[in-house]
């Protein structure tokens, strides 16, 4: 249950990691985000699920560029965890590989009056910990021009 933070990020709720979603929260450890592809229907499926939606095909999961642009968001300044610094920005990012293909996430390293939709993003990477397996949970910043 000890949910202890790498030094240096901030404290995070983990995810229950499953066989599902499993690469998508430890493919940060090489530096990859890796999201779900079903190869019948050609496309990515975020977030994770046991089989394509459409097809009922099996997915497979694919490093993408990291690469995004932001779609929406919204600033938390409320404190419902006193271990959750605030203000804190709660995204929703669109992929670059498909139109549509959306997760939400945290940006990171940018002041939130800085933002603005449809800005340039990259995923990053925050290590933590629940119990014994490394999570790498991948949170954007702005995209360095
Ligand atoms: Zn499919």
């Amino acid at each position: 249950m000890t949910q202890t933070p790498v030094s240096g990020t901030p404290p995070r709720i983990l995810p229950e990691i499953d066989d599902t979603a499993r690469q998508y929260w430890t493919a940060g450890a090489d530096g990859e985000l890796r999201i779900a592809f079903c190869a019948a229907c050609g496309r990515y499926i975020h977030p994770p699920r046991p089989e394509c939606p459409d097809c009922a095909g099996p997915l497979e999961f694919r490093a993408v560029s990291g690469d995004a642009t932001l779609f929406t968001y919204t600033v938390a300044h409320q404190q419902f965890n006193p271990a959750v610094p605030t203000p804190f920005v709660i995204a929703l990012v669109e992929l670059a590989e498909q139109p549509g293909l959306r997760l939400v996430t945290n940006i990171v390293d940018c002041d939130p009056e800085a933002l603005a939709c449809g800005m340039a993003l990259r995923v990053r990477f925050e290590e933590h910990r629940r119990g014994e397996t490394p999570v790498f949970v991948p949170v954007f910043a702005p995209a360095l021009t």
